[in-house]
This record gives C-alpha cells, structure tokens and sequence, in this order.
C-alpha cells in the first residue's frame, strides 16, 4: 500500500500536473502535432508506429524522397493524426495506393480534390490528403460473417450447457466439396446423418475460399462423427477446413473466418476458450489432424 504525506501529495499533484500537459503536448491523436528527433536504430517505420501512423505520411510531411534515409538527430514534425497534407502524385501511383499509404481511403481523396475519375492522375499532381481518415477494418466477429451464414448459424436453438468443446479439423484433401464430403460420410462411412462435421470452411478450390457452410447437424443441433469417442462427439461442435494441412497453410481467408466462426460460436455455447480444441488434442486415438502446419493459437490469438 502506499501512503503519501500532506507534502508528498501536493508533490504529487504537480507531478501529475505536469504529466498531463505533458500528454497533452506528446499525443498527436489529440490533434497537436509534434517534433521528434530521430534516435539510434529507429527507422521511419518505427516512429510511424509510434504516433500510430505511416512511414509514407511522415515522409510526405517533411519533404523526405527516400524514407529509408533518416538521420539520427534529424527533427521530424509529426502531423497529427488528421492533418491535411499535400501529397504529389508519383509515376505509378493509383488513388488506392496513395490511400493506403496515408491510411485513408481512394474515395476520400477523390472526394476532396473533386476527382471524378480515378484513372485521370498525373504524375506531378498535388493532392489533399487528411491522413488517417479510413475507417478501422472490422474486427473478426459476426461482421467478419457474411449476413446470411449468420442468421443460419443463429436459427437453432442452442439448449443451455448443450456443447462442450470446440474442435478444429482439416478434410486432409485440397480439392474436397460439401457433396463429396456429404457422400463420403453417408454412403461410404455409412453414417446416418451425413455429413460428420457441424461447419466447413471452404478454401477456394471446389468451395468459396473462407466461406462458412452449416451443416445439417448444426442445424438439427445433434451430435457430430468427427471424433473417436460417442461421447465426445455428444458434445463436440466440429468445424472442418478444406485443405490438407500436412502440406498448406489455411487460406488467409479461411483462417479470418475460423476465427469469427470460433468467436461467435463461444459467445452463443458459452464453450471455454480452453475447449477450443484441434483433433490431435483431443481425439483419444492419435491422429494428426488438422496437420502439423495447422496452428490454432496463431490463428485465434492474431
Ligand atoms: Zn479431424
């Protein structure tokens, strides 16, 4: 615990005092540009990061040509977050590009230079650009799930308690579809409820990449044929990637939607995140599905 005299909190209340107008002073976000001055081993793109902008706006601010060249000890004014800054248009420049260097949007530049047709830039050409104006890329959740596979994945019921865990495979073959998945499970395996999984997440080959197909046991909320155990199947939600992860990584797709599908999933079951768990990890027989390139805490954690 700590304990401060009568002297010692009027001190602190000066420390603090200062603090805040030092804050006030730093913080760019709070729309007062800055000076920095450039120390050993920092690159553009590190101070970038720092005042939660781009390398390209920083450079564009003090007239720097080659980003890469920053001395130590040089001054750099920071533009605050939102400043206007005038751009020129480089050969081989699109509105797109100079957009995503500026964290903003080829619309928003578009619109304030009263550009009617994008394709009409010039090297040479000055542009206005209020930096950092792009909206933040959604966050993978249910907007990272496309409007419809959402309501179908809501539509049943869940009974209270009704699953356990949460287990990831892969179908070990790249050029798997639902129907042949389907068939291999119904007519082959002889499985009477068809499809083994609750989820697949195709990969783009002879399904959409990352697109979340519900499967008719999520639907019907009954037990899976995914795992080596009738009672963990009982109360395991298997989702299944197309693929062969022995051999490939998840498409940058599928692994965006692995990640909202698990995310929306836990909130609706209320399935601990420790219960999220890959074939391997809990099947009581060894497998080695989903691959060994599959890693689940990279995907969940980035
Ligand atoms: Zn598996």
């Amino acid at each position: 615990m700590l304990t401060f005299s009568a002297k010692g909190k009027s001190q602190l209340g000066r420390i603090l005092a200062i603090a805040v107008v030092a804050v006030l002073w730093l913080d760019p976000a709070l729309g007062q540009a800055a000076t920095h001055t450039v120390k050993r081993g920092e690159t553009l793109g590190v101070i970038a990061k720092k005042y939660g902008l781009t390398a390209s706006a920083i450079a564009t601010h003090n007239g720097i040509a080659n980003p890469n060249r920053v001395k130590v000890g040089q001054k750099l004014t920071i533009p605050a977050k939102t400043d206007t800054i005038t751009y020129t248009i480089h050969k081989g420049d699109t509105l797109s590009t100079i957009a995503k260097k500026h964290k903003t949007t080829a619309a928003a530049i578009a619109k304030a230079n009263g550009i009617k047709n994008p394709n009409t830039i010039q090297p040479g050409q000055k542009l206005k650009i209020t930096i950092g104006t792009a909206k933040k890329t959604t966050k993978p959740g249910p907007a990272a799930i496309a409007s419809l596979t959402l309501r179908e994945i809501n539509r049943p019921r869940i009974r209270r308690n009704r699953w356990k865990h949460i287990v990831i495979h892969h179908s070990a073959d790249s050029n798997n579809s639902i129907r042949g998945m389907e068939h291999y499970h119904r007519r082959v395996r002889r499985m009477e409820n068809g499809l083994a999984y609750h989820f697949v997440i195709g990969n783009g080959v002879k399904t959409s990449d990352g697109k979340i197909y519900v499967g008719d046991r999520w639907k019907r909320q009954i037990r899976g044929g995914h795992l080596a155990s009738l009672a963990l199947n009982e109360v395991a939600i298997g989702i299944c990637l197309i693929g062969n992860f022995e051999k490939t990584l998840p498409t940058a797709k599928q692994r965006t939607s692995l990640k909202a599908l698990v995310s929306h999933l836990r909130k609706r079951t209320g399935v601990p995140f420790s219960q999220v768990r890959t074939h391997r990890n809990i099947n009581p027989k060894p497998t080695i599905c989903p691959g060994r390139r599959f890693s689940l805490r990279n995907i969940l954690s980035t």
